[in-house]
């Protein structure tokens, strides 16, 4: 039955609006694929396919033997291939996904002290987690406006830089710089969850590239990858072997030597190394980074674009050279209520278009990552805007 819902505060006092459930849209209007979540994120119809082709040879068989071995191998390879990784470069992989590595990080990367750009919720949780840890000094936190990003400055005694190449709870992104007049053999270390993939960044600049699976590589969740510079490898090794206790599971020390074997300390998911050994096949066969980027890029300049020219949204972000194209934030004009427009397009299959839970504004959110086709993202503005006629 049709439900008529009475909103004074939108709808003027005597109007009934439409409730936002109830509104369908016509299917040839629709994208071709529904999911626009920022991690999870929409998995390639073929990864799937990929599990499916070693149902009975790798999934199910053990980590230690040449199936999964050899497949934690052509990760680190697509992964050095799709980087350009230079000479030397390791990719270092463990379980736990990226909030692990943070606390792996204080353990085995920070030396003494280091320095965060804080400009959203991911950003200030490494910091936080090195603020707590006993072991090492008093980070120095640098922050700057929700919408924007800050810099980062060379201070005598920092070890170690914690940038973040794309914030995904507000859609900023900047490019890794080390900052110059750093001390010589700090560290540049670089959240890429929502960024790897999808976003370009030059080797020079960073040491640790960390990332998890499930945002621009459209697998599953609970790992971590971070690709290591010589330096960081050297910074590894030296704190593994000096006295500091380091719980051996966030051991950054036990896992270089397991990834160097290709393998990992304790059992990994096998089922997502599949699906980002498919993305990653993906992604270098197609062109590699700069196709992958090429391709957030043309989905970005749709969405901003739709957004700009639009009478009731406008990019959060309000500088565009700071505007993320892997993670695209929203703002609605007050008349058009973000929470009526994601129901009624959850309503159509369109899933996952929700702000950052703990932004708070009326916002919506959109993955625009390598596996997310543009052609859908030009769908879904058109999708928008006839689920907001219909709320009208
Ligand atoms: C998603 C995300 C994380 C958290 O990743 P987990 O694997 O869930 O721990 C951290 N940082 C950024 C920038 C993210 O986008």
């Amino acid at each position: 039955m049709k439900q008529l819902v009475v909103r004074p505060g939108r709808c003027g006092a005597i109007l009934a609006c439409v409730n936002p459930q109830d509104i369908t849209l016509p299917d040839s209007m629709l994208p071709a694929d529904g999911r626009f979540g920022c991690g999870p994120s929409k998995v390639r119809p073929e990864q799937i396919d990929a599990i499916v082709a070693g149902a009975s040879t790798i999934m199910g068989t053990s980590h230690r033997k040449p199936q999964v071995k050899n497949l934690v191998g052509s990760v680190r390879a697509g992964l050095t291939d799709l980087f350009s990784l230079p000479d030397g470069w390791e990719i270092v992989l463990g379980n736990g996904g990226t909030t692990v590595f943070w606390d792996a990080a204080t353990f085995g990367l920070v030396d003494q002290r280091s320095q965060h750009l804080v400009f959203g919720e991911f950003s200030s949780k490494f910091a936080k987690a090195c603020a707590e840890a006993p072991h090492i000094g008093d980070p120095t936190v640098i922050e700057s406006d929700t919408g924007t990003h800050p810099l980062p400055t060379a201070e005598a005694g920092v070890d170690l830089y914690a940038l973040t190449h794309n914030e995904t709870s507000t859609g900023v992104a900047m490019t890794p710089t080390r900052p110059d007049g750093a001390d010589a053999g700090s560290l540049v270390a670089v959240d890429a969850t929502s960024a790897a993939g999808g976003l370009r960044w030059n080797t020079d600049d960073v040491d640790v590239y960390y990332f998890a699976p499930q945002k621009c590589f459209a697998a599953d969740g609970g790992l971590w990858l971070a690709a290591c510079s010589p330096a960081a490898i050297d910074r590894i090794e030296r704190i593994a072997s000096s006295d500091r206790w380091v719980p051996a599971s966030i051991d950054l020390g036990i896992a270089l030597s397991n990834s160097t074997s290709n393998q990992t300390y304790n059992t990994p998911a096998v089922a997502t190394l599949i699906m980002l050994d498919a993305q990653l096949r993906w992604m270098n066969a197609n062109g590699g980074l700069e196709w992958c980027a090429g391709r957030s890029d043309q989905s970005a300049a749709t969405m901003y674009g739709w957004a700009e020219a639009s009478s009731y949204a406008t990019p959060f972000v309000a500088d565009p050279a700071q505007r993320s194209s892997v993670v695209a934030t929203i703002d609605l004009d007050d008349s058009v209520s973000a929470d009526d427009v994601n129901a009624a397009l959850r309503a159509n299959g369109i899933l996952d278009t929700d702000s950052y839970r703990k932004l708070g504004r009326n916002q919506l959110r959109v993955g625009m990552f390598p596996a997310i086709d543009p052609t859908d993202i030009e769908a879904l503005t058109a999708c928008i805007d006839g689920v907001v006629e219909q709320l009208a």
